[in-house]
């Protein structure tokens, strides 16, 4: 290894000195190469950004907060795959599964390979292009669900409990409000839920994030922004797709009686749902399992791997005594919200 590491956290990101640009950085930079559009990895304010082409829609909605009317975020797309010379440093994309457009990145600089995972799956999700390990001698790795208890089932039968949970409600005369992050989860739902079941409507966030997502191409069902209902809508025939923002609001009078459910990694966590005050729990996340994960970092081939984001101490433990892997932990603010909890 070189004296100076080809990635270094500093005050304001994770940052590349060789080729002068930050990863996901959190503090206005110059340069910025950013994984997907979550909150916690894509922050406004920066000069430059480049991101994985099929991000464009998501990101640019993200990005624009803030910008006087009719400007545009600096953004400049790569599609996966391809690569780019910033200051002598080959920088290219691969997909990374967790969201749409959602990039981990590989940075080369003479001979010397790294990956940065961003935040990834390897479930299938029909709403984004699924993970591809990259080969590499340093792999930085989230953590977010880094513990052996996590153990994901798998989605169809997720799915098929959902829409179970849905006909259910129907009978009882419920409406069936699912709460899913409104980027990435609830569109996930929404592609996988059987939309002959009944009428879907969504809140206004994931009413905004859906028109991105049509933007980029995805196909999902067709849902109804719960403002445009029709008047003498029978509510409890229908499934509602909200953020988790809007638990325990008065936005959910109007509905009349609910049954209410959560879809995360989270629920797989004895006590959360009843926490949450919710009916039902339903396990899907846009993260690896502990499973996932080890795989994952075995798959790249690193002999070294930093962790980030969640249960660092675990993973680098297990990364160290049974894989024989140099593992170190990397603090960022990455996932540090409370927004980032509700994106699991
Ligand atoms: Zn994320
Ligand atoms: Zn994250």
């Amino acid at each position: 290894m070189s004296q100076t590491p080809l990635l270094q956290l500093n005050d304001n990101g994770l940052y590349c000195a060789a080729g002068d640009f930050y990863i996901d950085p959190w503090r206005p930079v110059p340069r910025a190469v950013v994984t997907h559009a979550h909150a916690d990895h894509s922050r406004p304010g920066c000069d430059a950004y480049l991101i994985a082409e099929p991000s464009f829609h998501v990101s640019n909605w993200r990005l624009s907060f803030g910008l006087p009317e009719g400007a545009k975020p600096p953004i400049e797309t790569m599609p996966y795959g391809e690569s780019r010379t910033i200051n002598g440093v080959t920088v290219s994309f691969f997909p990374a599964g967790h969201i749409i457009g959602s990039a981990q990145i590989r940075v080369e600089h003479k001979g010397e390979v790294w990956v940065v995972s961003g935040d990834y799956k390897v479930a299938a999700d029909p709403t984004c292009t699924p993970f591809e390990p990259v080969s590499c001698h340093t792999f930085i790795t989230e953590a977010t669900f880094g513990l052996p208890i996590y153990r994901w089932p798998d989605e169809d039968v997720v799915m098929s409990e959902i829409n179970d949970w849905w006909r259910g409600n129907q009978l009882a005369g419920k409406a069936s409000v699912v709460y899913a992050y409104a980027l990435g989860k609830a569109q996930r739902v929404l592609a996988g839920v059987d939309a002959s079941i009944g009428d879907i409507f969504v809140h206004g966030a994931v009413n905004n994030m859906n028109k991105m997502y049509a933007a980029s191409g995805v196909a999902l069902p067709r849902t109804t922004y719960v403002n445009d209902a029709p008047p003498k809508t029978d509510w409890s025939q229908t499934l509602i797709v909200a953020p988790t923002s809007a638990r325990g609001t008065p936005w959910l009078r109007k509905f009349g009686k609910i049954s209410t459910a959560f879809a995360s990694g989270w629920m797989q966590v004895r006590g959360q749902r009843r926490r949450r005050a919710l009916d039902r729990g339903f396990i899907l996340s846009d993260h690896v399992d502990w499973h996932g994960l080890i795989s994952s970092v075995e798959a790249t081939g690193a002999a070294r791997i930093l962790v980030t984001h969640g249960n660092i101490p675990t993973v680098v433990r297990f990364l160290r005594e049974e894989r024989g892997l140099e593992a170190y932990g990397l603090n960022t603010p990455w996932a540090a919200t409370a927004e980032g909890e509700e994106e699991a």
